[in-house]
Parts: C-alpha cells; sequence; structure tokens
C-alpha cells in the first residue's frame, strides 16, 4: 500500500530545548558531545573501529564539525574538525578527516532540516540492504523508521567494480537522493545513515536502527516458521506517535550511555 506519511515529520519533531544544538550551545559543549557521541556508539556496539558521526555548525550551516580519521571509541573534543558542505576540511593541522565524510557534506547540503548525521556499518542491518526485505518498526522505540526505509545501491552510480565507499561529493549526493525525506537510509552490503537534528537523537536513532534489525530477523524468523507470514509492525500513526514521544526522552537513555564509558 502506498505510505501516506510525509517523512519529514520525522524531522519537525519537536525536542525539549537542553536536547537541542540552538544557538545558545557553545561551539566547546558541542565539540565535547560530539566526542561523547562517538564513544557511547563504539561502547554500545553501534561503531565498531568504523565508523562516524557529525554535526552542523550551528551559527554556519554551511560548515560541520566531525572527528578526524581515528577510532570512534577514542575521539575527543581535541580531535573534531570542521569541514564545509563539499567535504573540504578548514581547520586540518595536519589532521585527515574521514574518507567518507561525502555522506554528511551532500546530507547536510541537501536536507537544511537536518543538524546531525551518523553513518555505521552496524551489523543487524546489513541482511536488510541485501535481501529486499524491508527493515520496518517492530517496536515502540524505533518508530523513527518510519514507513520507508530506502536502500542505496553504489552500482547504480559507480557499476560493479567500486570499493563501496562514499568517497567523493557526487557519491555523497546521490547518496543523500536515495535518502530523501526519510530518516535512515540502507547501504547495500555497507551500512547505514541515520539524520536527526540534534547529536542526542542521532544516537538514540542508530542505537534503536539496530536494535530494531535484529528484534525484526528474530520476529520473522519466529513468524514464517509458525506459518505465521509477517509479523505485527508499528502502523504510522503508531509509529509516528512513538517517535514523538520518544524524541522527549532522549537525555535519559543518552545519560545511561553516557555513564557506562570506559575513563579514556
Ligand atoms: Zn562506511
Amino acid at each position: 500500500m502506498e505510505s501516506t506519511l510525509d517523512p519529514s515529520f520525522f524531522n519537525q519533531i519537536n525536542l525539549p530545548a537542553e536536547a537541542t544544538n540552538d544557538m545558545s550551545t557553545s561551539i566547546s559543549q558541542l565539540k565535547e558531545d560530539l566526542a561523547i557521541a562517538n564513544q557511547i556508539l563504539a561502547n554500545e556496539g553501534v561503531f565498531d573501529g568504523f565508523g562516524h558521526i557529525s554535526v552542523r555548525h550551528p551559527d554556519n550551516p554551511e560548515r560541520f564539525f566531525i572527528a578526524r580519521s581515528m577510532a570512534p571509541a577514542s575521539v575527543t573534543a581535541q580531535d573534531i574538525v570542521e569541514c564545509d558542505l563539499n567535504g573540504d576540511v578548514h581547520d586540518a593541522q595536519g589532521r585527515k578527516s574521514y574518507l567518507e565524510r561525502f555522506i554528511h557534506s551532500a546530507i547536510f547540503k541537501k536536507r537544511p532540516d537536518v543538524n546531525s548525521v551518523v553513518h555505521s556499518h552496524s551489523p543487524a542491518i546489513i541482511p536488510f540492504g541485501v535481501t529486499g526485505a524491508r527493515l520496518r518498526p517492530i517496536c515502540h522505540m524505533s518508530g523513527f523508521l518510519g514507513s520507508n526505509v530506502p536502500t542505496f545501491e553504489i552500482r547504480n552510480t559507480l557499476g560493479e567494480s567500486s570499493d563501496m565507499l562514499i568517497r567523493n561529493q557526487s557519491i555523497g549526493e546521490s547518496l543523500a537522493d536515495t535518502l530523501g525525506q526519510n530518516t535512515v537510509a540502507l547501504l547495500r552490503g555497507h551500512g547505514n545513515v541515520v539524520v536527526a537534528n540534534s547529536i542526542q537523537l542521532a544516537v538514540f536513532r542508530a542505537y534503536y536502527t539496530e536494535g530494531n534489525a535484529k528484534l525484526q530477523a528474530e520476529a520473522m524468523r519466529m513468524s514464517f516458521s509458525m506459518g505465521a507470514g509477517e509479523p505485527i509492525y508499528l502502523s504510522e500513526d503508531e509509529a509516528r506517535n512513538s517517535a514523538e514521544t520518544n524524541a522527549g526522552q532522549v537525555e535519559r537513555p543518552w545519560n545511561v550511555w553516557k555513564s557506562k564509558l570506559p575513563k579514556l
């Protein structure tokens, strides 16, 4: 059935003031939160040695912050560099950022409503990108998935001989086109991207995208082995309403995840 839900709804959800990166948030606090976000996503198994999260500059929407090229578990505020929306690094000081920073530059360019982007290789989502099985919200924590999680097929842009990486702005823009106004897109055989309007909500969504994939795969196995067909997914209204409710609660899991971080 054709969806009637406007996916941009999920990016218009109002957050409590403390969860948004509004103009009053200092740059140093934003960099600190971005470092903590890297550490949380690594500690919670969404990132491994790879993966990155970015945040738009609160005073200059043509710039964003992201870590230099390094393992996310070790990122500190001193490791954050500034990029523009073509993926050029501006305060490099000899540091290189990630090869795949163009994921972030292209999405920030196409989506003015987005303030934070996560790219991970979170493993449980991979089967959904390669089988045609749709990733759908199976529990209330992942209502933000909405009714459409598109899959980016890099072969449509680069043929069958690429190294699968988003290594320039042009490929990044193809990915941003596939993402469209949705919250999550899968990269076939590679990983996913998750967007939100704050660092905290982006971390929340990346964490629960991985969790939803695990739960959905298990529910599908049980349901199909019972001959019961597709599991019961959230309706569009259930997805929208639970996403709105949960967006007001992101500080709670953020603080729990932060408290579990090992001291660097
Ligand atoms: Zn990647």
